[in-house]
């Protein structure tokens, strides 16, 4: 097994702490599937390196300088995923392994060039968005399919990219960015989710359903959301 990277961790931290004030080293353990006791060392050498703050008993921070590094990592990796899918044709599922081995010998010069090359893209394979330069992250409303209610109208607009399994299970479904999703029937009690998708109907995994993320679809029928398009 590979050692779990700095950017790994940054990036888990990252999305971790969004919502919340700091990342408890049991979820960064969770969330990355290492030991407790790996965590706690990559944090103390992350610490050092100034890029986390980390109180005991309250959780891990990234420090200003922390935050910069994960979104820039960040950005050259959704780079790399879009160049290998749109330009080498390889497919969903493979790209995170490869731009995962590529950022790390990316520079800011690279990134720039990958950028300009790819039309200054905002959103990767999987709907990620890829930040600027500046590192800015454009946000979006969207939410997981499986909040969503019975009868909504939903467009799949992120899935997550580190499961080859699942981006392969999504791929064989044509779940992909930009599918409308009608959410059927949801069945109690974490039950999973009967979808309308295209032609077919299907069941999804609610912890399936948990990793989607969707936004209302504008109603193409009601006239005043259409004008309100144009
Ligand atoms: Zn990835």
């Amino acid at each position: 097994m590979t050692s779990t990277s700095v950017q790994e961790y940054l990036q888990a931290i990252y999305r971790l702490q969004t919502g919340h004030e700091s990342v408890s080293t049991t979820s960064l353990s969770a969330y990355l599937e290492v030991k407790p006791a790996s965590v706690t060392g990559m944090i103390r050498k992350l610490q050092r390196q100034g890029l986390v703050e980390h109180v005991p008993y309250q959780g891990v921070t990234l420090t200003l300088e922390g935050g910069k590094e994960a979104l820039r990592l960040l950005r050259i990796h959704r780079l790399w995923e879009l160049f290998l899918t749109k330009v080498l044709n390889m497919s969903w599922d493979e790209v995170h392994a490869e731009a995962h081995l590529l950022e790390h010998a990316t520079s800011d010069r690279l990134a720039d060039r990958l950028a300009e090359f790819l039309d200054h893209p905002e959103i990767d394979p999987h709907g990620q968005p890829i930040p600027s330069r500046e590192g800015a992250l454009p946000t979006r409303d969207s939410f997981p399919l499986s909040q969503a209610d019975e009868g909504q109208t939903v467009t799949l607009v992120e899935v997550p990219d580190v499961d080859p399994d699942l981006l392969r299970y999504l791929g064989d479904l044509a779940l992909y960015p930009g599918a409308e999703i009608q959410v059927l029937a949801v069945a109690p009690f974490d039950g999973p989710l009967t979808i309308r998708l295209g032609e077919g109907k299907e069941v999804l995994g609610r912890r399936v359903a948990d990793k989607l993320l969707v936004t209302y679809t504008v109603n193409k029928e009601n006239p005043e959301e259409a004008a309100k398009d144009q």
